[in-house]
């Protein structure tokens, strides 16, 4: 089963899929940890994204789809657990093409329905714990730029809603309950 998890920064993406991963076996495949482990290895690329990721915006879809490329020719394990991308219509019709190419298909796309105030309080604080446990807060973690991605979700990812409910295979969890729940609801929906 190939799934997406959809929704704005500090829905619960990542710890979703985290939970997928153990559960199912799935394989996660955030391309925002994919560009993190690139700029912090200095490859090229990495320093050819630094910035546009520092200050909240889209990186190219030629390099999110070049990431995605490369790890769908791998071992498929549970299924692919698509987080953070597609993030614009492009991604999502490449995204189709490539399953295809491999002979998988999308079987559904959770979409995380939150509010804006709670994705500020959650990401300021998920940066605040990480400088707690000793370590540093990710560069994109704060006011200025989570404005920026919001906004960035809103103009580019937001259309994803309609183009998969279209496609009929959109299902709402509510994002705002306890995790445990969302849990729950997500299981419930992928049967
Ligand atoms: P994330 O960890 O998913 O919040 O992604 C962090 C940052 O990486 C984003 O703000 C973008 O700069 C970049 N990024 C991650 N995934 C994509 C994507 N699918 N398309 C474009 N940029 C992305």
């Amino acid at each position: 089963m190939n799934i997406i998890l959809l929704g704005p920064p500090g829905a619960g993406k990542g710890t979703q899929a985290s939970h997928l991963v153990e559960t199912r076996d799935m394989i996660q495949l955030s391309t925002g940890d994919m560009l993190r482990e690139a700029k912090s290895s200095g490859t090229e690329m990495g320093l050819k994204v630094a910035a546009i990721m520092d200050a909240g915006e889209l990186v190219t879809d030629e390099i999110v789809i070049g990431l995605i490329r490369e790890k769908l020719e791998g071992d498929k394990k549970g299924g692919f657990i698509f987080d953070g991308f597609p993030r614009t219509l492009t991604q999502a019709d490449a995204l189709a093409d490539l399953l295809a190419e491999v002979g998988e298909k999308l079987d559904a796309v959770v979409a995380l329905a939150v509010n804006d105030d709670v994705l500020v309080d959650r990401i300021v604080g998920r940066a605040a714990e990480a400088v707690a446990a000793g370590g540093t807060a990710r560069a994109d973690d704060n006011e200025e730029s989570l404005k920026i991605r919001l906004m960035e979700y809103y103009k580019k990812t937001n259309a994803l809603i309609g183009y998969y409910h279209a496609k009929g295979n959109l299902v709402w969890v509510d994002g705002l309950a306890e995790i445990d729940a969302v849990k729950a609801e997500i299981a419930e929906a992928l049967g």
